[in-house]
């Protein structure tokens, strides 16, 4: 055949250092095949709607045809890809083929060559897929159009909220306002998320979702959908469930949770402590933790293996070693838990230390906050009403609203620590497991608390933490913004 004749076609975004790289191994590769480069396309700043990539591949086309040349030289296949007209890319790829030319791609030995037919498939097949999603989104399309004009309910909703009625026409509601409101109040009363998806058997962010969704309190459901980027917003009108002022407290608090420091303080979760003691108290001797050693004593003598009556064991407080390797440091022998269980319990089931909670004790910031809610509630059933009454209703009532927040006189919000009205002894009493281990936990981060050898016999000495720091007038931090303090 002789010399064979080439194009290099290069493809490069504006102000990119890629064009003599691309060159450059194109140069290198046409010398290695024996490959004399007639002609350079190089496209600069492509972008489809330019259109400038057709143009040129039609001309490479011709060129082929004409008998120019033979060889189309590109660094990878995707310089020539029209990925936004797979007919267009399909075709010119079987073009150059038919005409005689030959592409080479210099990354992909295989292209048009051996992979040549499959890539066509591979074209067509995502041709296909594309024509078969703009069917299906335009079917849909339709029935979205349906929905809107219905002002029907489309899209998510919360736990406790059902939809029902026809296709196109279905109506969002409430199924258990009751459920609802005890929930926002919970979770405004500043009762743990946790807890309140405990006691409805919820998961946490599905308690937080219901708290969020605005249709709660105002009635009205803002439903979208986009369509080619196009999107089509309506409203669905629903009953409301609970007031402004509760929707907006219990939203506040799951506002000031997010900032909330909740750091893991270490230790692996307790599954199932067989006494709250175990694992909260430090080993006088190395410090590792103290596991209540309980159950059964064994079934069998430990060296002649003779059975044995099986005995309930005296609780004994015993080291489980430090950090990973939890081993006994052998040094502490045991101390019998229940004393030191009652010693601890004494001193909190008997403390008429108030607790209190980090709140706020003036201002009425949070008050404007409710009027602005209700406004926001009004605006949103202002939006979806068709009803001539309720329209002018609305007006007045958006004119009073907005009125009373115009004359709204701020007094500035103070925080600081106030009584909840609940002592220690209180807490722990009606605190179960969770609770008494995390008061021993705070007592023992503030002040210290651990086992001392005394009169032959284990006891509980509080301060033990840093002697340069001996006077107990510390906070005692429980956590969730509650505290306690001497
Ligand atoms: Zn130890």
């Amino acid at each position: 055949m002789g010399i064979s004749l080439g194009a290099g076609f290069v493809r490069v975004s504006t102000g990119s250092q890629d064009e003599a790289s691309q060159i450059k191994v194109i140069d290198a590769a046409a010398v290695e095949r024996g490959v004399t480069i007639v002609k350079w396309f190089r496209l600069h700043g492509y972008s489809a709607s330019h259109g400038t990539q057709e143009p040129a591949l039609r001309e490479v086309i011709r060129d082929i045809e004409r008998g120019d040349y033979r060889t189309l030289m590109v660094t990878e296949s995707s310089r020539l890809d029209r990925r936004e007209d797979l007919d267009a890319q399909a075709e010119i790829l079987l073009e150059i083929r038919s005409a005689g030319g030959d592409v080479v791609s210099i990354s992909e030995p295989q292209f048009g060559r051996t992979d040549f037919a499959g890539r066509i498939v591979t074209l067509v097949a995502q041709h296909a897929n594309a024509e078969k999603s703009r069917t299906v989104k335009s079917t849909t399309y339709r029935g979205i159009m349906m929905i809107r004009d219905n002002k029907a309910h489309r899209g998510p909703l919360p736990a406790f909220w059902t939809r029902s009625g026809v296709r196109y026409a279905k109506q969002a509601s409430c199924a258990n306002p009751a459920a609802v409101v005890d929930i926002y109040e919970r979770v405004a009363n500043l009762e743990p998320v946790n807890s309140v998806a405990r006691a409805y058997d919820l998961y946490p962010t599905s308690v937080k979702s219901l708290i969020r969704f605005a249709a709660n309190h105002t009635g009205v459901v803002e439903c979208s959908y986009t369509h080619e980027g196009r999107t089509e917003t309506w409203t669905h009108a629903v009953e409301p469930v609970v007031e402004s002022a509760l929707w907006w407290r219990a939203n506040k608090v799951l506002e000031a949770n997010k900032d909330e420091s909740r750091v893991n303080k270490g230790g692996r979760p307790v599954a199932s402590p067989v006494t709250w003691i175990s694992g909260l108290l430090d080993c006088p001797e190395c410090a590792g933790k103290l596991l209540v050693h309980a159950g059964l004593t064994p079934g069998k003598d430990a060296r002649t293996g003779e059975p044995r009556a099986q005995k309930p064991r005296t609780p004994t407080l015993r080291c489980a070693g430090r950090e990973r390797r939890r081993l006994a440091c052998g040094r502490f022998k045991g101390a019998e838990a229940q004393p030191v269980m009652d010693v601890i319990a004494d001193m909190f089931a008997n403390d008429t230390t108030a607790i209190l909670a980090f709140q706020r004790v003036a201002g009425n910031a949070h008050e404007l906050d409710e009027l602005n809610a209700e406004l926001r509630k009004i605006q949103a059933r202002l939006s979806a009403t068709e009803d001539d009454d309720e329209l002018d209703a609305l007006i007045a009532q958006r004119k009073a609203m907005k009125a009373r927040i115009e004359r709204f006189v701020i007094v500035p919000d103070s925080f600081d620590y106030a009584p909840t009205g609940q002592t220690v002894a209180e807490m722990w009493h009606a605190g179960d497991d969770t609770v008494k281990r995390g008061m021993v936990r705070a007592v023992k981060a503030s002040w210290g608390l651990g086992l001392v050898h005394h009169g032959g016999r284990w006891g509980i000495a509080i301060g033990t933490a840093g002697a340069e720091d001996p006077g107990m007038t510390g906070i005692v931090d429980l956590g969730n913004g509650l505290c306690f303090r001497r």
